[in-house]
């Protein structure tokens, strides 16, 4: 029987802690039973949002969180930032134009990160932008944006600062409140280890005044529904019970493990993965300056097709890890760090990459990689 390892961005390795619960029986959701398990998890997302803001849970993937944060807060007409700096600033853009508000799209080079002095002059030149959207990390590229330096300038502005922490939020860093960030999309299925089917959104006050006065059309993905009820710890529609019990246990891991270690565990397998690539003579994607832990993009050699890496890893080997999005197709792979993920994981992985490259005939010495992140895992503890 093969292995099945997920090294992908989304979704992830769920530890067998949390699959015990998700193979409980469902349990109704209108219960104090239940009502006890929702109060958990939102107060778990608060402790690692960092936030004293509302949060509210929608059963959908993480476009819905996207969605609702697009719909629930402007009105047709308004304008918004977006920034592309790969496939999922992109949604923000077509998300804005699904919904008849007009995106000012700043195009930022895949591999790098917004320069915050941009938006800080497109906001100065026009005052009636109502929002920014940005991406916490760009899975498809690794690169963290600097949330903090964007902050300090919309907070200035009229405008909300909108993140989409879909794949970042339990791996990295983001505090909410200290940073001004305004609202925050993301889901169950990449750092909180679980299956999809939890979306999550987190907002300002300031974001809530833009709510009460938003015109997109919208029914499902209508936060001051969900902010309706939030106060009696309660959800308007049925919400995916099971995967919000399981919530509360992944919460209760986190909150084990300390958001401080859990952030040095995540940075310290990504930095072996750079190693690794670095030692197997493959450059990285990401620039240095804003490289993400959340996931490692590694160039794959020139010609070399990155989709037959890909499938010979997961479908030979047991091993999954993401290929190449848009104009990157086929030229990179990706492997993430979140989810439940431990050292040997990242060296099975960084091996099976190494036996397919052998195999498709780059030139290197094998166990390169391999060894590069056993000496930075040994000489980081
Ligand atoms: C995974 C992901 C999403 C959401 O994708 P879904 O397939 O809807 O869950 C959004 N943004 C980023 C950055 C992601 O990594």
């Amino acid at each position: 029987m093969k292995r099945n390892l997920l090294l992908t961005p989304g979704p992830t390795q769920v530890p067998p802690q949390l699959c015990e619960v998700l193979g409980r029986p469902i349990i109704h959701h209108r219960t104090p039973q239940f009502q006890n398990f929702l109060k958990e998890a939102f107060d778990g997302l608060k402790y690692v949002l960092q936030t004293q803001h509302d949060v509210y849970l929608l059963a959908a993937s993480g476009t819905g969180a996207m969605e609702a944060s697009v719909c629930s807060f402007l009105s047709p007409g308004d304008k918004a930032i977006t920034v592309e700096g790969g496939k999922f600033g992109e949604r923000w853009t077509e998300l804005c134009r699904a919904y008849q508000v007009e995106p000012k799209v700043v195009e930022v080079p895949w591999g790098r990160a917004v320069s915050p002095k941009v938006i800080e002059k497109m906001l100065s030149e026009d005052k009636d932008i109502k929002a920014v959207y940005v991406t916490h990390c760009e899975t498809s590229t690794g690169v963290t944006t600097d949330l903090k330096a964007l902050g300090e300038v919309v907070k200035k502005t009229n405008a909300i600062l909108v993140v989409d922490s879909v794949s970042a939020l339990g791996v990295i860093e983001l505090k909410m409140d200290d940073w001004n960030v305004d609202v925050v999309a993301s889901a169950s299925h990449k750092g909180f280890m679980l299956p999809p089917g939890v979306a999550i959104v987190a907002a300002s006050p300031k974001a809530q005044a833009l709510m009460a006065q938003s015109k997109c059309p919208k029914y499902y993905f209508d936060l001051r529904k969900y902010k309706k009820v939030v106060e009696k710890t309660d959800t308007p529609f049925t919400p995916a019970i099971g995967i919000v019990i399981a919530l509360t246990e992944s919460l209760r891991l986190v909150k084990e493990t300390g958001l401080d270690n859990l952030f040095k565990h995540y940075e310290r397998l990504a930095k072996a993965t750079r190693e690794a690539a670095k030692a197997l003579g493959l450059s990285l994607l990401a620039e240095e300056s804003c490289i993400s832990n959340v996931l490692t993009a590694i160039n794959l050699p020139e010609g070399m097709d990155g989709g037959k890496v890909v499938k010979r890893m997961r479908d030979t080997y047991g091993i999954s890890v993401a290929g190449g999005q848009g104009d990157l197709k086929g030229k990179i792979i990706r492997i993430a760090h979140m989810g439940c993920l431990d050292e040997y994981d990242m060296l099975t992985g960084i091996s099976c990459l190494e036996k397919v490259l052998k195999e498709l005939g780059y030139k290197f010495k094998l166990g390169a990689g391999v060894a590069a992140a056993q000496t930075y895992f040994n000489e980081n503890q």
